[in-house]
């Protein structure tokens, strides 16, 4: 997709810190972090969201899955928030499905990092 950003980082014409890539996806940090640690993983694919995949896209969405948990894993994180942004009720500003990898606080409830 011509101005899609992600797809932009994706065939690098757009810069991004990669902390993962593969054939199939890249993850990277949130440009305007919403947690002390907040990568974002996404499908070089251009899927618009999650309401517009098929069954086709069940392995892919596993493999962003495992892939946020790797990250978590390996930045050492015990616990954090997965979401996915659906449309903008769901407060989706970016068209190509990404998943937010979230973490780093000390007591999500509190704020405390
Ligand atoms: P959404 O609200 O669509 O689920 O989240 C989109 C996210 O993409 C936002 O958290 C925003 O900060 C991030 N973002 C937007 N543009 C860029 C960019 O050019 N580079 C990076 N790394 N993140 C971006
Ligand atoms: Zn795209």
């Amino acid at each position: 997709m011509e101005n899609c950003i992600f797809c932009k980082i994706a065939n690098k014409s757009a810069p991004a810190q990669i902390v993962y890539e593969d054939n199939d996806i890249l993850a990277f940090p949130d440009i305007n972090p919403a947690a002390p640690i907040h990568i974002l993983v996404v499908p070089k694919e251009h899927i618009q969201s999650i309401a517009d995949m098929n069954g086709n896209h069940t392995g892919i969405i596993s493999k962003i899955i495992f892939t946020a948990k790797k990250i978590a894993e390996e930045k050492g994180l015990t616990g954090y928030k997965l979401v996915f942004n659906v449309g903008r009720e769901g407060g989706q500003i970016i068209d190509h499905l990404h998943l937010h990898l979230l973490g780093g606080w000390k007591n999500k409830s509190t704020g405390e990092v």
